[in-house]
Formats: C-alpha cells, sequence, structure tokens
C-alpha cells in the first residue's frame, strides 16, 4: 500500500499564446481566417503538488474559470488529493453562487495526479471502452477572405476535402452573423447537395439566429438535407428547455443543446423537459472528469448520447470511457489554417485537420494521467502570470 499523498501548493499559470492567419473580433471574441495576421490569446495552467512529488497538471480553462479559484482553493492545502469525489462536492457547495467555476480545472488536474500516482492512463481509471476514436471536422467561423469559408461553395468544397481524408462527420460553423436567414439556409443545403449521405452533418449557428422564427427555418432546411444534429440555433442563448422543446416538436433533425448549461442537475432537468436529443458535455464547465462521468452516466440511463465539446487529451480520456458517445470534435479546422503542433505540448500531442488517420480517427494518450508531456519551459517563457497558493 501506498502511502497517501497530501496537497501542499497549487499554481495557476497565465501565459501566451500566438495563432498565425488568424485574428480575433474584440467586439464578439470570435476568431476567423486572416492571412498573415497573428492573434495573441491567454492560455492557463494548473499544477497541484504534493508531499510525495507528484504533480497534476492541467492546461485549460479561461480566465473566468480561474477567478473563482481563491473561493475553495484554500480548503486543498493538506488534503489527500485521491478524495476527488468528496473535493468535488465540497467545491460544488462552495461554488453554488459562482457558477462552479474553476473545479473543473481542479478536478482535471487531480486526475492526471492520481494517472501518476497509480501509474495508469486516465481511461484506464475510468474503465475503458475504447482506444480508438472517430472524429467530426468542425470548423472556423467563416470569413470574406480569398480562398477561405466565404461562401456555401467554399464550405461544400471543404467538406468534401474532409471527406476525402477520412473524416465521417463535418460540422458547420457558419459565418457569426449572417445578414439573412436565407444565406444560412443556403450555406446548408450547398454541404448538403454535395456531401449529404456520404458524411454526418450538423451545423452549430452557435446562438446567432435572430428569432424561433429563423431557427425555424433553419432547422427545415436541416430537414431537408438529412443532418445528423443542429445545435444553439437561436438568441435564447441555448438555456430555454420550453423553447428546445417546441423546436423539437416542429423539426425533425435531432437537436443537441447544454453547451450553455452547466453542471449535472441541470442537464438532466433539460433532459427530462424533453429540450434535447444529444446531450452536450465539457469537461472544462461541467466539473471535470468526474462531472463528465457522472453526466454521460446520467445520459446513458435516458438511453441518450453524450457529445463532448471541443479538443485536447482529457476528452479523448473521457471519449475512451464512455460508450454513449459519437464524435469527438476535431476544431477549429479551415481549408487555409495550417494545422501546427501546440507548443505547449513536448512529446508531439497535437490535434488539428490533420491530427487524424485515414479513418477519420484519432487515439487515446497511453502515459499515466492525462497521458501528455506539457512544455514548462515553454509555459514559463511566455509567462504573463503566476499565482500561488499555499
Ligand atoms: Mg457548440
Amino acid at each position: 500500500m501506498k502511502d497517501r499523498p497530501k496537497i501542499t501548493k497549487v499554481e495557476v499559470h497565465q501565459f501566451e499564446v500566438r495563432r498565425k492567419d488568424l485574428i480575433t473580433n474584440p467586439v464578439n471574441n470570435i476568431t476567423t481566417y486572416q492571412p498573415g495576421a497573428v492573434t495573441t490569446g491567454k492560455a492557463h495552467a494548473i499544477r497541484i503538488f504534493t508531499d510525495i512529488g507528484i504533480t497534476g497538471d492541467y492546461v485549460g480553462g479561461s480566465a473566468t474559470e480561474y477567478s473563482a479559484l481563491p473561493l475553495f482553493v484554500g480548503s486543498l492545502i493538506g488534503r489527500n488529493p485521491l478524495d476527488r469525489e468528496e473535493i468535488f462536492n465540497n467545491a460544488k457547495l462552495v461554488l453554488r453562487q459562482h457558477a462552479r467555476m474553476g473545479m473543473s480545472q481542479v478536478d482535471i488536474a487531480l486526475w492526471d495526479l492520481a494517472g501518476k500516482f497509480y501509474e495508469a492512463p486516465i481511461h484506464e481509471l475510468l474503465g475503458t471502452y475504447r482506444t480508438t476514436m472517430p472524429c467530426y471536422a468542425s470548423t472556423h467561423f467563416g470569413d470574406n477572405q480569398p480562398g477561405g469559408l466565404n461562401s456555401p461553395e467554399a464550405y461544400a468544397d471543404f467538406a468534401e476535402q474532409c471527406l476525402e481524408m477520412g473524416y465521417p462527420g463535418f460540422k458547420i460553423h457558419p459565418p457569426w452573423v449572417y445578414d439573412s436567414t436565407e444565406e444560412h439556409v443556403a450555406l446548408i443545403h450547398a454541404v448538403g447537395k454535395r456531401v449529404g449521405g456520404k458524411m454526418d452533418l450538423m451545423v452549430d449557428p452557435c446562438c446567432t439566429l435572430n428569432t424561433f422564427g429563423d431557427a425555424l427555418k433553419v432547422g427545415r432546411a436541416c430537414d431537408e438535407e438529412g443532418f445528423f444534429w443542429w445545435e444553439d440555433p437561436f438568441r435564447d442563448g441555448g438555456i430555454s428547455a420550453f423553447a428546445h422543446r417546441k423546436l423539437r416538436q416542429l423539426v425533425k433533425t435531432p437537436l443537441l443543446q447544454l453547451e450553455h448549461l452547466r453542471g449535472l442537475e441541470s442537464h438532466v432537468d433539460f433532459i427530462v423537459a424533453d429540450g434535447t436529443d444529444f446531450v452536450r458535455g465539457d469537461p472544462d464547465y461541467d466539473g471535470g472528469v468526474t462531472g463528465i462521468m457522472k453526466l454521460a452516466h446520467a445520459a446513458e440511463g435516458f438511453g441518450l448520447d453524450v457529445e463532448l465539446h471541443v479538443v485536447g487529451p482529457v476528452r479523448r480520456h473521457l471519449m475512451a470511457a464512455i460508450r454513449n458517445m459519437n464524435y469527438y470534435e476535431m476544431m477549429l479546422v479551415h481549408p487555409k489554417v495550417i494545422p501546427s503542433a501546440s507548443p505547449i505540448y513536448k512529446d508531439g500531442y497535437r490535434d488539428g485537420l490533420d491530427a487524424i488517420d485515414e479513418n477519420g480517427c484519432i487515439e487515446v494518450p497511453q502515459g499515466p494521467g492525462l497521458g501528455v508531456e506539457y512544455d514548462w519551459d515553454y509555459i514559463t517563457k511566455h509567462s504573463t502570470g503566476l499565482i500561488v497558493y499555499d
């Protein structure tokens, strides 16, 4: 029996990551293709130190998440980091007025630590279901650049390219705000006509459609093209169970909701209110590995699938341990943005358009914990802030 470890210190690092050929609009915080541009973003990392020399590390989560950390991080010092369920429940209680910000990143780092302690990858601690997982290509938001995602035909061309690369699914993120719903509908038809029946198609207007009526028009276009799902259509912000129940009564295409409601209970309430077909989950919003496994099992109990949002090692481990999930969301992909390895990984781990095999699949990392080696030299060199809790 190994000695029980104790948490001695928690560090939160903020650092800069630069990306080429992308520009972020300060008005809506949306990043789109612009050749020659360089965008500088802030990233965050958490390190949980113990008295036995093992650390739990995670790079992910926004500044907003880390802002609530001071409310409960003190309770971690001196604790056994393997008591994840107790720590999760305490954080949930303490953060009840603060949208449970920050507890997800702590939980993921604790799972990384547990994996290193038991010398096993997270998916194995959870119980492995698979090690190879299919992806859908999830596009950048549209742009108006030459060679970019600048027209319905350009999206259709790119969908065809993704199909040829092996992707079994393709999700459209339209231009951030279309001038008219008709353009949105034309985009769905262009992609549907080109690759419909050959790959699963999805669309995510990201809550930009102005009215319930606009949402209906887009949903009916999805019906005509046999889309696999449509997601977060209109400006309720994706949180009205009543409105989405009504949409489900009027549109045949399955709806995917719940990216914008946090945690197990609100997800289950929304399912029971008939507000969704697929259940969205995100380990950075919904309580980390612990929260997502609760959610996946709750969805399984309803006979529904949980679909995880965006990319990264922790999503791979979760998908490897979840039966009721269809796709890994390879995002954000674009015909002209050259995929490159993220500088935060020392071991070559990468996501991106070409990070799939010929069948459109990715593998789960097999090292202990998250199974990736973060480049702390890079993170330290590009640091814009460090907070130490001890
Ligand atoms: Mg979405």
